[in-house]
């Protein structure tokens, strides 16, 4: 299996994992293991995925599509087989939601694959928005690298808004970043609503920054609305 994590271009890393989920350089190391025997990349990988707790979350759901019976009534193995090879883009996308409603853990490289490499930009956003609802810490990795490199700003949209609704800290340093280069409007409002939803006081200088400057003032509005939410949770917690 290829290994599930990023590279340090945020690219899916090409080494063969072998059986397991890592490659050994990006295999979580136990406790005991000196920081030393790791890459500096590794290192910051194990601090990335060291703040995810192990089970998935269930992300609501409330996408409805009339999805054909024929297709609704396979086992999740042919639905993964219509994702990959079926030559109508339509039903390729009626399969990454199917695979979303049943949150299909198994469809997970299946659904990345596609998010990659799809040549239709609305079944790589299906398929982003399946990840995100399987919710398993490993689904960080493809959304991370489709809000990074995909080349429609409607699938990096689909990306960060799932890394939002999945409320865990980690994403942040990632969202961040990316928004620092995001030149789209509408992927750059979603990074900062994700921000304000992810509720970290450290993006809370890079917010202030971009009120300030932003041309766009829906986007100004944005950072507004995050720094108070982000100031809110703070009070909460
Ligand atoms: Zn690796």
């Amino acid at each position: 299996m290829q290994c599930r994590a990023l590279d340090e271009k945020k690219y899916r890393c090409a080494n063969d994992a072998a059986a397991a989920e890592y490659c050994d350089a990006h295999r979580v190391m136990p406790p005991q293991t000196g920081e030393s025997n790791l890459t500096a990349s590794a290192s910051r990988w194990r601090g990335f995925w060291s703040k995810f707790g192990a089970s998935p979350r269930n992300i609501p759901d409330g996408g409805k599509y009339p999805v054909p019976k024929w297709l609704n009534a396979l086992p999740t193995s042919q639905i993964i087989q219509h994702l990959q090879t079926h030559p109508d883009a339509m039903t390729r996308w009626m399969a990454a939601f199917v695979l979303r409603k049943r949150r299909a853990t198994e469809a997970f490289d299946a659904l990345w694959q596609t998010r990659q490499t799809d040549p239709i930009r609305f079944v790589r956003q299906q398929a982003a928005v399946a990840l995100g609802k399987i919710g398993a810490p490993a689904v960080y990795a493809p959304l991370v690298e489709g809000l990074y490199h995909d080349r429609d700003p409607g699938v990096r949209e689909a990306c960060v808004i799932a890394l939002g609704n999945l409320g865990n800290r980690a994403a942040v340093d990632e969202i961040a970043r990316a928004l620092e280069h995001e030149e789209n409007v509408f992927v750059r409002w979603d990074c900062i609503v994700a921000l304000g939803q992810l509720g970290d006081a450290r993006v809370e200088n890079l917010l202030a920054r971009l009120q300030a400057q932003e041309i766009v003032q829906a986007l100004r509005d944005a950072c507004r609305d995050a720094r108070a939410e982000i100031r809110q949770r703070a009070t909460r917690a």
